[in-house]
């Protein structure tokens, strides 16, 4: 479709700071090819590679990628995003979209860099220019991509060309647009939808992990009380900072802060845990036990967020968890349909902490109870994109926590006078 003259043009206008190397010898990647002896040899060998790839030989990376079955990881997936880049600006959009499923696929996020190059070619042509910005922003809101500010700033220089634009704004507590008065559709999830999920739950993560002894126990106290509002892993979220690790004053003193704030609300709290929560200082156990229901486990393994998860859902719909974990690992053993109801569930109950040391206080995330992913308006005139001030690595899953999230509104014509960016 695009000539050879494509890229030039392309190039004249893209970025520098992605700048081209200098050409490189069959010999050298050759060489690179065979001196790869295995997985210890992987540093140096995906150093080249990051450096290559960002070369007009970057055909040759690609081979290299392929032929050698490098997978995406931590390690290579800057490799993976100089590719994708490098896709779109020769206008192989088919190459740049299958590396960019591939860089999702692992649960990262692709760079400024590759979501740039895409708009490069995207306003190259009026015609298409659009569909395929739509294609982009149908991507990152279906995968819970959060773009940076960077990638907002390069997007509204482009759409400001045919007429749009990208409007900095605030979205109240309840998803409404400060800007356009757009409310964000809220996080639903019917009753039969979170039976189906729980039943799932206990058939494929509860009974294979959790002995029927254990079970037993756990059952005699969570029926107790019949439901709590929040249920919290207390290892997990004690343990998270710094100067918490091995401290056992610190940890006590996290959860002591997380059950007052609760507490404070009136709300009935249910702890899991392991035995050493016992080892914490006397006047922080009495406390939790005085205001909570706890749960110490036995388990060797690492279960109590199975507890915690099972606590939360035998309590019922409108009770939340406590966490800092986005327990991926257990919502890979559900089915497709039990995995997108658990990422429902997760989004509108879990709850996150945070430690604030300036102050020494700990700071609890609730979740929002709308829609924060990129999304098109229900007329299609316009979007609402989440960004953040600086690039993410990974997909916070459109689970905002600590990650400071900001919004564009972006138009596709009649410009506002509000434009900030
Ligand atoms: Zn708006």
């Amino acid at each position: 479709m695009f000539s050879v003259g494509f890229r030039s043009k392309l190039v004249g206008c893209i970025n520098l700071q992605y700048k081209f190397v200098k050409h490189f010898s069959n010999e050298r990647f050759s060489k690179l090819s065979k001196s790869r002896k295995g997985p210890s040899d992987d540093a140096n060998f995906l150093k080249e590679l990051e450096v290559l790839s960002k070369s007009r030989d970057w055909r040759n990376v690609l081979d290299l990628v392929k032929n050698q079955g490098l997978k995406c990881n931590r390690s290579s997936v800057q490799v993976f995003n100089n590719l994708t880049a490098q896709a779109f600006w020769d206008a192989d959009t088919a190459l740049g979209w299958e590396m960019l499923n591939k860089i999702n696929r692992e649960d990262f996020q692709p760079n400024c860099e590759t979501f740039q190059a895409y708009l490069d070619y995207c306003s190259m042509d009026r015609a298409t220019f659009v569909e395929n910005l739509e294609k982009m922003l149908e991507f990152i809101g279906k995968n819970d991509v959060i773009v940076s500010k960077t990638v907002i700033k390069t997007l509204n220089h482009k759409i400001k060309k045919f007429g749009g634009s990208a409007v900095r704004t605030e979205l109240s507590n309840i998803g409404i647009c400060q800007n356009c008065e757009h409310q964000m559709p809220s996080l639903l999830q019917s009753l039969l939808e979170f039976e189906t999920l729980k039943r799932e739950f206990e058939q494929l993560i509860l009974k294979p992990r959790i002995p029927s002894v254990q079970l037993g126990l756990f059952r005699q106290i969570v029926n107790k009380k019949q439901s709590y509002d929040y249920v919290i892993d207390s290892l997990n979220v004690t343990r998270n900072f710094p100067d918490s690790k091995g401290n056992i004053f610190k940890q006590g003193k996290l959860l002591t802060q997380i059950v007052e704030q609760l507490r404070m609300q009136n709300k009935k709290v249910l702890i899991v845990g392991k035995k050493h929560v016992e080892t914490w200082p006397e006047s922080a156990v009495n406390f939790i036990r005085k205001n909570t229901t706890v749960f110490l486990s036995n388990h060797k393994e690492a279960v109590d967020d199975v507890f915690m998860m099972y606590g939360a859902l035998v309590s019922g719909p409108n009770a939340h968890f406590v966490t800092n974990d986005m327990l991926t690992d257990h919502m890979q053993e559900l089915s497709d349909n039990g995995k997108k109801l658990f990422k429902n569930w997760q989004k509108q109950h879990q709850h996150f902490i945070s430690y604030d040391y300036k102050t020494d206080s700990t700071h609890i995330y609730s979740p929002k109870k709308f829609h924060h992913n990129a999304r098109k308006t229900e007329d299609s005139k316009q979007w609402h994109i989440p960004y953040t001030e600086k690039p993410l690595l990974y997909s916070p899953k459109g689970l905002i926590r600590r990650v400071p999230v900001e919004w564009a509104c972006v138009k596709f014509k009649n410009r506002s006078q509000n434009e900030l960016f």
